[in-house]
């Protein structure tokens, strides 16, 4: 080796020692960057999308995958019972009987009359010890069919509806319906009807008017343009000129030979009108969920992998889907019925036998943990003055905590329990305050409180809620589902 090669040598071997040196500090300020990944110690929140490897990210795509055909089919409380019904038996889970054993391990579902459902995983310690509950609705924004829905209508025939939560009118309009229910007849039988999700199927759609028509109306207001009452979809166009040319007339003689059923069938019915498109990616690098029904069968959907994933905890594990939260809670389907805790009495009763008392279950719900998860509006980037920045959720940023204040907020010790195994398990976390006076929506949470649970707020920041398609970030799912499975895995006393 000349002085020539040997210098070349030693800047080479420098050059790769500076590399190798630089490699290890890149590895290790991205070690500690997915350490501070959450809000959790200085609140310096970033997106979660910064520190993903190649394994989570499949885990994240795949998740979203299995998510967008889940609520693809269930578009309603119905159809999402009779899908998640499937998944109980497909994951092990078995019907709860009155005299099922309570085996640590034991895996039981719950259906109150077809429209919610409860999972439980039974845990090691005693059911008075108190459940870990994960509570979300399956619910959502939609039209509904009045109990006399057909007339005809300048050459058409068409629907009349109500609605069934909060929605923005004109968003109904011009977009493909589905429609989707049960019609129960007076022998006992019910007949399901589901038109409009397949390709080749008709839909139904609500015709609003064309800019060339519209002139007197442009200066009204947003809510004027048009009424709840004219949220009609048209169902027909042909007359039926053998029997006095109604329209209308042939659509229900169509139902009838159909699906059998008669003019005043329709009075027994809940059929709901849907939006009819498919759940899509957006964005080119596919990170956005767009989907009807995000709110709240995001939530709903990731309780159930998350209870599904369970062996056995220590407490048990109960994931409670339930109907109606869009319109209050209300119906003996809804978080207001008693049927949660009737549930939880027939569990204890199931162990206690003959010393079962009415006291042992005040206290269960009182030693019971809840998780009340429901997604909330994010920053929209259009419009985000509508936030106080400083306390808004962010999609991408994580699950949030919903501190809304006026007796809504968690009490605080209850709170940092949530950090605690939030940040134990890594999931990302920031807070949600909306602007003061200005915003608000319910959840299914007081309804649990008020029967003397620890219960928290929680969900993930979603664009567009109650509009026919809604924008969910594929990684703030799969960090709900995680929360929900940490929070059922969590050991520490509370
Ligand atoms: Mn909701
Ligand atoms: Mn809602």
């Amino acid at each position: 080796m000349n002085f020539k090669d040997l210098k070349h040598w030693i800047m080479s071997v420098t050059r790769r020692s500076i590399m190798a040196a630089g490699l290890f500090f890149y590895i290790l300020v991205s070690g500690v960057s997915a350490e501070g990944n959450s809000c959790r110690d200085d609140l310096k929140c970033k997106s979660s999308w910064a520190d993903v490897d190649q394994e989570k990210l499949k885990n994240i795509y795949d998740f979203a995958e299995n998510y967008k055909k889940f609520i693809g089919k269930a578009r309603t409380e119905l159809s999402f019972v009779e899908e998640a019904v499937k998944f109980a038996k497909d994951h092990d889970f078995k019907p709860l009987k009155d005299d099922s054993p309570m085996w640590p391990g034991a895996r039981y579902y719950d259906v109150n009359r077809d429209r919610a459902i409860a999972f439980m995983v039974i845990g090691r310690d005693s059911l008075d010890k108190g459940l870990h509950v994960v509570g979300a609705h399956i619910d959502s924004p939609r039209l509904e069919l009045k109990g006399r829905p057909l007339y005809n209508s300048g050459e058409f025939a068409l629907f009349q509806t109500n609605y069934h939560g909060g929605i923005k009118n004109h968003q109904w309009t011009n977009i493909p319906l589905a429609l989707m229910g049960r019609v129960d007849k007076k022998d006992g039988t019910s007949v399901i009807i589901n038109v409009g999700l397949k390709q080749d199927d008709p839909i139904f759609m609500i015709a609003e008017l064309s800019p060339h028509t519209d002139r007197g109306y442009k200066d009204k207001k947003v809510k004027n343009i048009l009424k709840k009452e004219d949220l009609d979809p048209l169902v027909g166009h042909i007359p039926d000129f053998s029997n006095g040319g109604g329209i209308e007339g042939r659509v229900m003689q169509h139902l009838t030979e159909t699906y059998g059923i008669s003019r005043a069938d329709l009075v027994s019915a809940e059929l709901s009108l849907v939006p009819a498109y498919p759940p899509r990616d957006l964005g080119f690098d596919r990170g956005l969920v767009a989907a009807y029904g995000q709110d709240d069968r995001l939530a709903s959907y990731a309780a159930m992998r998350a209870i599904a994933a369970l062996n056995t905890p220590q407490k048990t594990a109960l994931a409670y889907l339930v109907d109606n939260e869009e319109v209050g809670n209300r119906n003996n389907t809804g978080a207001k019925s008693t049927y949660f805790s009737t549930l939880l009495s027939r569990m204890l009763l199931s162990t206690l036998g003959q010393k079962y008392r009415e006291v042992i279950l005040k206290k269960t719900l009182r030693n019971s943990q809840m998780l009340s998860i429901d997604v909330n509006p994010g920053i929209n980037p259009i419009n985000p003055s509508v936030w106080e920045k400083g306390n808004a959720p962010q999609l991408g940023y994580g699950v949030n905590l919903k501190l809304y204040g006026q007796g809504n907020t968690a009490n605080s010790e209850y709170i940092a329990w949530t950090r605690e195994y939030l940040d134990r398990a890594n999931i990302p976390w920031q807070t949600t305050t909306y602007k003061v006076g200005t915003a608000g929506g319910g959840t299914i949470g007081g309804e649990f409180s008020r029967q003397n649970m620890d219960v928290i707020d929680l969900g993930v920041p979603v664009l567009s809620i109650h509009t026919p398609m809604s924008i969910s970030s594929k990684i703030d799912i799969y960090h709900l589902y995680g929360a929900c499975r940490s929070f059922f895995e969590s050991k520490r006393p509370m």
